[in-house]
């Protein structure tokens, strides 16, 4: 038996705060960004980081609205709605990587920045504060973000594979002590997933805001943002009303897929006429979308399965689309067995081109596979269905604690060697479940990720006594002290 849901988020949560480290890895000149300003502005838009922060100069900032995303020149969002120190302010919004872009992109002195109200930012020189300034001479709050998000993590980064300095500690932990851990860990991630929905919903709506955790989840690591991209570019609404082979088509197009650069040359008969039929619908609608301005989406292939090539991703996702009325009851209805229903959901999901291929270009397989396999199953349950179900019926977290293991992966392998060492015994015993694996992630994210020191200066292993249950001080009734 777990404790009911958010009971031990809350205790995992004032845990974390705790114990994490305080200090932000400095940006130095010269440094690459940890990612594109385009993957930045798309995490901010769907409400990754939250709408409550302080400023730099300590101001309370609230995001009411957050408005619009120009693809054109100007600022970067219009018509935001923020609250500042209790007060409304509405106008424009500008993200960049590193607050000195504002300088160097010219906005300084260019009177289409004028209306700007905030600038957001993920890194700043570690020394000097540099202020952010219209070109009308008016002073602009600004705000740094975290430089990755909890939910994400930073791209690309994963510390090395060896045990963690916290492996004593923890063998030092009855079992029960341990999972009490990886729940509490479990039910603060849950919450932080269902939190960042709310956002969405309240930003877009709750279709839209499920589209795109349903985009997301489809695009896995890799190709996450990507896909929150090209949900944000093609809303569900606009889908819902095509036709199936329009709705594919605009799906294709959006992401850049049937740019003139990708030739037919070479490509199979089946393939070529698939292609065409894409092209011709994607010609009749694109003026609806001003794709020359638009920036390409940065499609990432390297380390990603065929069967998870982004071509495929799209074409199940448009495939998805089509059976839109039977997913949106799973975060509007009590629904009894989310796992199975999803997953007749799924098998539902066919397409007569993309079961038998990866990409445009690959050569056919004979024996048709799944567009939407079993892990992908686990996790739009983990991440869309569940996050998105828990906020009206906290009980379904009963389900959720039953849901069996995914497929480990490298940064799931490394959590559990760091946490658990050698120890095979434990390994296997807390990662049987998906939410002791989601558990383990969080506390890999809060601490492992945030770890510069190989563990050194890492506070996890020393307030682990924090989680201990009460120690058992003998007393002569025991029968210790007798005699
Ligand atoms: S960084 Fe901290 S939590 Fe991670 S393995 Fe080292 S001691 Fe453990």
């Amino acid at each position: 038996m777990t404790p009911p849901f958010p009971v031990a988020a809350g205790r995992y949560e004032s845990f974390r705060e705790n114990v994490r480290p305080r200090a932000r890895l400095v940006v130095r000149e010269g440094d690459r960004p940890f990612r594109d300003e385009i993957d930045l502005q798309a995490q901010w838009f769907g409400g990754e980081f939250g709408r409550c922060f302080t400023g730099t100069g300590g101001e309370k900032i609230e995001i009411l609205q957050f408005g619009h995303w120009n693809r054109g020149a100007g600022p970067d969002f219009t018509e935001v709605a923020v609250c500042i120190d209790g007060e409304l302010r509405r106008g424009a919004l500008e993200i960049d990587i590193d607050v000195r872009h504002w300088e160097r992109h010219g906005h300084l002195t260019n009177p289409d920045f004028n209306a700007v109200i905030l600038h957001v930012f993920t890194d700043q020189p570690a020394l000097n504060r540099i202020f952010t300034c219209t070109a009308d001479h008016r002073h602009v709050p600004q705000l740094l973000l975290p430089q990755f998000t909890g939910l994400q993590g930073r791209p690309d980064f994963l510390p090395e594979a060896f045990p963690g300095r916290c492996v004593t500690p923890l063998n030092s932990m009855s079992d029960t002590e341990v999972n009490s851990l990886l729940v509490a860990a479990a039910q603060y991630r849950l919450q932080q997933k269902s939190e960042r929905l709310r956002i969405m919903i309240n930003s877009t709506s709750s279709e839209q805001a499920m589209f795109q955790a349903i985009a997301e989840a489809l695009g896995f690591r890799r190709n996450k943002t990507a896909m929150a991209i090209l949900a944000q570019r093609c809303k569900v609404r606009d889908l819902l009303e095509m036709e199936a082979a329009e709705r594919e088509a605009w799906l294709f197009g959006a992401a850049g897929f049937l740019d003139p650069g990708l030739s037919e040359e070479g490509i199979g008969e089946k393939a070529r006429a698939y292609l065409r039929q894409l092209r011709d619908h994607w010609g009749k609608r694109r003026d609806r979308i001003d794709s020359k301005s638009l920036r390409a989406i940065n499609w990432r292939c390297d380390g990603v399965r065929p069967l998870n090539h982004p071509q495929r991703r799209v074409g199940a996702l448009a495939c998805l689309v089509g059976h839109w009325e039977r997913l949106q009851p799973f975060w509007e209805e009590n629904v009894n067995n989310f796992e199975k229903q999803v997953n007749n959901l799924l098998k539902d999901v066919r397409h007569p081109f993309w079961e038998h291929h990866y990409t445009f270009r690959c050569e056919p397989s004979r024996i048709p596979r799944r567009l939407i396999g079993k892990d992908r199953l686990r996790d739009i349950l983990g991440n869309v269905i569940f996050p998105g179900a828990i906020r009206l019926e906290p009980a379904c977290w009963s389900e959720y604690a039953g849901l069996g293991r995914v497929d480990s992966n490298q940064k799931l392998r490394r959590a559990t060697l760091r946490l658990f060492g050698n120890n095979a015994r434990r390994q296997k015993l807390f990662t049987r479940y998906y939410h002791q694996q989601q558990g383990l992630l969080q506390i890999f994210e809060d601490f492992c990720l945030e770890d510069a020191s190989d563990c050194g200066d890492c506070r996890f292993p020393e307030q682990l006594t924090q989680w201990r249950g009460p120690v058992a001080i003998p007393s002569a009734r025991d029968g210790i002290y007798a005699g």
